[in-house]
C-alpha cells in the first residue's frame, strides 16, 4: 500500500465533529463557530456584480485584487494605526490558509510553536503539518495568555508563538499590556509572533489590541478574516499581513498550493471592508447580550465561568459527565479537552445561536450539571 506522510498520521479529525455526530437532529448545537447573522447584502451584491461583469472568472494575482488589498491596508490603517502597504498583504482562503502559509513558511522540522492550551485546533495540526513541534503553555484562571509563560517557554528551538486574542475557545480577551509584552517578547527573542485577530471586531470590554502596533522589528504577522468579522466563513476569504520579505516567502507556499483566493469572495470582502459598519455594530451588540443572559444562567446555576470579554464562546468549569449529560438531553456543547489538555474541566459553548434557543439550552445545561456535579 503506497504510505502516508509521518506529518499527516500525526494530525486527526477535530475532536469537535465527533459531538455533533453523536447527536440528534433536532439538538440545539452550542458547538458551531460562526456567526448567525447573514453576510451583508452589500458584500453578497459586489460578488453578484462581479461575476455578471465577467470580472470574476479568471485568476487574479498570487496576493489578490489590488482594491482589495487595498481595502484591507487602509482597515488596518483606521483601527490601529498600522501602516500597512498593500504589498505586504496576501489574500487567502479563509484565516485557516493565512495560518498554514504563515506556519509553512516559518516552521523547519523540529521546530518548536507555543501554542495557548487551549487554543484553537489548528495551531497544533497546522504545526505538525509544517514538521514542528506545538509547545502547549497554559493559560491564567482568567483564560488570557500570560506573556511570562511565553517568555518562559522559549528555547533555541523556537521558532515562533501564537497568540489570539479575542479568543477561541475561550473568549478572553488581552490586555494592552499583555499584547505590549508579546511583541517586545517577539522582538527581543527573535521569534516569530503569529497574532490570529479573527474576533478583532467582537469585543465588549476593553478594546482590541494587535502585537502589531507596537513591534519594533518584522517579528509579527497577523491573520485576519472575513469569516468572523463580517459572517462570511462560507466565503472563504482571509489575509495576511507581516513585512515584504515574510509576506515573499508565505506567498511561495500560497502561489503553488492556492493560486489566488477565490475572485468572486474578494469582491464580496472588499466591499464589506468598505461598507456601513452598522452590521458588525449590531453583531457584537447582540453577541453582547446573549453573553449576559449566559453568564446569568449559569449564575442561577451554580456555574462557574470566567466572564468572556469577546468572540462569541464562553469556557465554563464543569464536572466530569457534563457534556455527555448535555448531549443526552439535547444540547450540543463541546468538551475543552477538544482545545488541549489544559481545556479538560471546562466546556465550550457557543452562544452565537437564536436567544431562544440559547434560554433553553442555559436551563437543560443547568439541569446536567445538577445531575453530575
Ligand atoms: N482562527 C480562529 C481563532 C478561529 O476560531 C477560526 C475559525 O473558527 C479561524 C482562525 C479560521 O477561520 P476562517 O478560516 O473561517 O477564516
Amino acid at each position: 500500500m503506497p504510505k502516508f506522510s509521518d506529518r499527516v498520521e500525526r494530525v486527526s479529525i477535530s475532536g469537535i465533529r465527533e459531538v455533533f455526530e453523536a447527536a440528534g437532529d433536532d439538538a440545539i448545537n452550542l458547538g458551531i463557530g460562526q456567526p448567525d447573522f447573514p453576510t451583508p447584502e452589500h458584500a453578497r451584491r459586489a460578488a453578484v456584480d462581479a461575476i455578471e461583469a465577467g470580472k470574476a472568472d479568471a485568476y487574479t494575482g498570487n496576493k489578490g485584487i489590488a482594491p482589495l488589498r487595498e481595502a484591507i491596508a487602509e482597515k488596518h490603517r483606521a483601527d490601529q494605526g498600522i501602516d500597512l502597504d498593500p504589498a505586504n498583504v496576501i489574500a487567502t482562503a479563509g484565516g485557516s490558509e493565512a495560518l498554514h502559509i504563515a506556519l509553512e513558511a516559518h516552521v523547519s522540522a523540529g521546530d518548536e510553536v507555543i501554542i495557548p492550551d487551549p487554543g484553537f485546533v489548528s495551531y497544533d495540526a497546522l504545526t505538525k503539518l509544517a514538521g514542528g513541534e506545538p509547545v502547549p503553555v497554559s493559560l491564567r484562571e482568567d483564560l488570557t495568555l500570560d506573556p511570562a509563560a511565553v517568555e518562559a517557554a522559549i528555547t533555541d528551538d523556537t521558532a515562533a508563538f501564537v497568540v489570539n486574542s479575542p479568543g477561541n475557545p475561550t473568549g478572553a480577551v488581552s490586555s494592552e499590556a499583555d499584547v505590549r509584552e508579546f511583541a517586545r517578547i517577539a522582538d527581543e527573542h527573535d521569534v516569530l509572533c503569529l497574532s490570529d485577530e479573527v474576533y478583532e471586531y467582537t469585543v465588549f470590554d476593553g478594546e482590541h489590541y494587535s502585537p502589531m502596533e507596537f513591534a519594533e522589528t518584522d517579528s509579527v504577522v497577523v491573520v485576519n478574516s472575513a469569516s468572523k468579522l463580517f459572517s462570511m466563513t462560507g466565503w472563504r476569504l482571509g489575509w495576511v499581513y507581516g513585512s515584504e520579505e515574510r509576506i515573499d516567502r508565505m506567498v511561495r507556499v500560497h502561489q503553488y498550493a492556492q493560486a489566488c483566493a477565490s475572485a468572486p469572495a474578494q469582491y464580496a470582502a472588499e466591499a464589506a471592508l468598505r461598507g456601513d459598519r452598522d452590521v458588525v455594530e449590531e453583531m457584537t451588540d447582540s453577541f453582547e447580550r446573549r453573553r449576559d443572559v449566559l453568564l446569568e444562567g449559569f449564575a442561577d446555576a451554580g456555574i462557574e465561568c470566567p466572564v468572556p470579554q469577546g468572540a462569541f464562546y464562553a469556557m465554563p468549569r464543569v464536572p466530569e459527565g457534563f457534556v455527555e449529560e448535555c448531549l443526552d438531553r439535547d444540547v450540543i456543547v463541546v468538551p475543552g479537552e477538544a482545545f488541549g489538555e489544559g481545556g479538560r474541566g471546562h466546556a465550550r459553548i457557543s452562544y452565537a445561536t437564536d436567544e431562544e434557543d440559547l434560554r433553553e439550552a442555559i436551563s437543560v445545561m443547568a439541569d446536567a450539571y445538577e445531575a453530575v456535579r
